[in-house]
């Protein structure tokens, strides 16, 4: 085995393209100075058609979940009534953060691996009128379900004043999303997964329906102030010190973003995920997600005659390949392949590859070849 070959196949941190990675490297550089503003002049312009917006993306140093918290303490107060609706551990994140601020949490959960019903939705605020905030999930990655987030949106701006927040950190930049047009209000993703980045960037986006919302909302803040960093923005700077060599990183990200087209990444990430679900319904292994609810970026699969946690040990101690385990309640149900950002057909072909030998290892019967012959015919169709 290599000692530094190693196969990232988890829902993030995902993989570094070289060229990203040798951008980072460029020496630092002083976060005042005018190269620095122009860096962060020409990067958010850029962002706003990933998100599918006229508004500021604004950009932040720390991993997503500040980006969340970011989303809660800017639109909502203690006090508040807000909807979140749960389809796994991170609209269960958004839940703890809003209690830990003592704001009111309503939950509608779903059963974990399905997709949320838009119209128990329209129901429930329809009889909740108090609502401040309803709070989903894009892509959930501990089920590997894409919410209905557009008709989620439609939803809450037809029969409420909530404004719509959105968790996009493990699909945008993979998925298409049209913040504007559908009626996002706060939309927020992290650096890690489908940018191909790093953990230690957040991007946020907010509606001027959600700016109108933070510029009379009282909750204290800080270093999470949203208001600070367009400020900040307007004279092309960031409120603290950025992590500049992540934003060397997200200038040549966004490079290989147009070099591709952005339409012609959302179909390569829809071609993988197509490819891993037929791979293992070939071997009749069952997935998680029905195909109408299944994520681009994450595939969960699970398995009913061989073990979890036997798989994954073997890929990794025989082909240095991760992929992610079950979380909260389907720990050890579950396993999770992560195929966002820099990851292509080529790579998926690799890991179905690679799992297949890795079954056969741990004693289940198999037709070896079989789930990559169903990923190849579908990528050749
Ligand atoms: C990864 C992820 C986050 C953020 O996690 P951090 O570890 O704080 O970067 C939030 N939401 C979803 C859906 C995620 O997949």
């Amino acid at each position: 085995m290599l000692a530094d070959q190693q196969f990232l196949r988890i829902p993030g941190p995902s993989p570094i393209p070289p060229s990203v990675q040798l951008a980072m490297g460029k020496p630092m550089i002083g976060h005042r100075d005018q190269q620095a503003k122009s860096l962060i002049k020409q990067l958010s312009p850029k962002l706003k058609p990933i998100f599918g917006t006229e508004e500021d993306v604004i950009i932040l140093t720390a991993s997503g979940t500040a980006a969340l918290e970011m989303a809660v303490v800017n639109t909502v107060a203690p006090g508040d009534e807000v909807l979140v609706l749960v389809t796994g551990a991170f609209g269960d994140r958004f839940v703890k953060i809003c209690q830990a601020y003592g704001i009111k949490v309503h939950r509608l959960d779903t059963p974990w691996g399905e997709a949320i019903n838009p119209q128990l939705v329209e129901a429930y605020i329809k009889q909740n009128p108090s609502l401040k905030g309803v709070f989903a999930t894009y892509c959930e990655t501990s089920t590997g379900v894409l919410n209905p987030v557009k008709e989620l949106a439609a939803v809450v701006q037809q029969f409420s004043n909530a404004l719509f927040i959105v968790d996009g950190v493990s699909c945008i930049g993979a998925v298409p999303v049209k913040m504007d047009a559908w009626g996002i209000d706060i939309l927020v993703t992290g650096s890690q997964k489908a940018f191909m980045l790093p953990a230690g960037l957040a991007f946020v986006a907010a509606s001027k329906r959600a700016w109108n919302r933070m510029e009379s909302n009282s909750t204290p803040r800080f270093y999470l102030d949203l208001l600070r960093y367009r400020n900040s923005m307007q004279n092309d700077t960031t409120p603290f010190t950025p992590a500049l060599s992540l934003l060397f990183g997200l200038e040549q990200v966004l490079r290989l973003f147009e070099t591709e087209g952005m339409e012609n990444v959302f179909t390569r990430h829809k071609l993988m995920m197509q490819m891993i679900r037929e791979a293992f319904k070939a071997h009749h292994i069952e997935l998680l997600t029905p195909e109408d609810a299944a994520s681009p970026t994450v595939t969960a699969v699970k398995p009913t005659d061989f073990q979890v946690e036997a798989l994954r040990q073997t890929l990794k101690k025989e082909f240095q390949l991760t992929i992610a385990g079950g979380q909260q309640q389907l720990k050890n149900q579950i396993f999770r392949i992560g195929h966002m950002g820099y990851c292509s057909p080529a790579d998926v072909l690799q890991t179905i590859s690679v799992i297949e030998v890795a079954l056969v290892r741990i004693g289940k019967q198999l037709e070896l070849g079989k789930g990559v012959e169903a990923a190849q015919r579908i990528y050749l169709s």
